[in-house]
């Protein structure tokens, strides 16, 4: 089951149908995922982990873009707009954080969106300390959400996600290590080359990475 869900009515919704679901077909491993998961209410972020719901979150979203100010929080009104986005809460809750692009209608580089999840500040640094800093994600959690928590949503884990003798060897060559790297700085870390399979698929022209 996967299901987009953005606002916090929305996401209960999809709560409630899951926990209908194994409620009337009992337990099994379906893994279901909600997609965006923007607002949650407070009384059903432990849902997520009771229910081994995976909320699939767009970290790239959580910024005090124009989007924000100009868009959502004149309509959700300063209290609900502080409560978006709340992805360090739901990985302590210890629900199976994962994290997508929502491609297209967003930037698909994951470097883009992990820039964000490490600050939640927007390209020009804006707001300085990150808008509700509470819900920043270490940079190691943050490229796990991208690779191994998405093959785990995908059954996949066995395959996918993590380097490991016998995996499927999908890989992105980096020209820099993300970790050592200033979040702002990170849309700008080059890629050297893509695998697939452990074939290369694409390979940076001169040795220059493109970014
Ligand atoms: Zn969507």
């Amino acid at each position: 089951i996967h299901i987009h869900a953005i606002g916090d009515a929305a996401v209960r919704q999809a709560l409630d149908a899951i926990d209908e679901v194994v409620r009337r077909n009992g337990p099994r491993d379906r893994r279901p995922v909600i997609a965006h998961a923007q607002l949650v209410d407070d009384t059903d972020i432990d849902r997520f982990a009771r229910l081994g719901v995976i909320p699939n979150m767009q970290p790239l979203w959580a910024q005090l873009d124009s989007l924000m100010t100009v868009l959502t929080i004149p309509r959700l009104g300063q209290e609900r707009a502080d409560r978006q986005y709340r992805i360090a809460t739901l990985q302590r809750s210890g629900a199976a954080l994962s994290f997508g692009s929502d491609w297209p209608v967003s930037s698909g580089a994951p470097l883009d969106g992990i820039a964000v999840a490490v600050s939640r500040r927007t390209a020009d640094g804006e707001p300085e300390g990150g808008w509700t800093p509470q819900e920043i994600l270490p940079v190691e959690q943050a490229l796990s959400a991208y690779t191994a928590a998405v093959a785990a949503q995908a059954f996949a884990e066995n395959r996918w996600g993590r380097m490991y003798p016998g995996a499927a060897a999908d890989l992105v060559w980096l020209d820099r290590d993300p970790r050592r790297t200033a979040p702002l700085e990170l849309p700008h870390v080059g890629v050297r080359a893509t695998y697939l399979q452990g074939e290369p698929v694409y390979e940076a022209e001169n040795g220059r990475a493109a970014s």
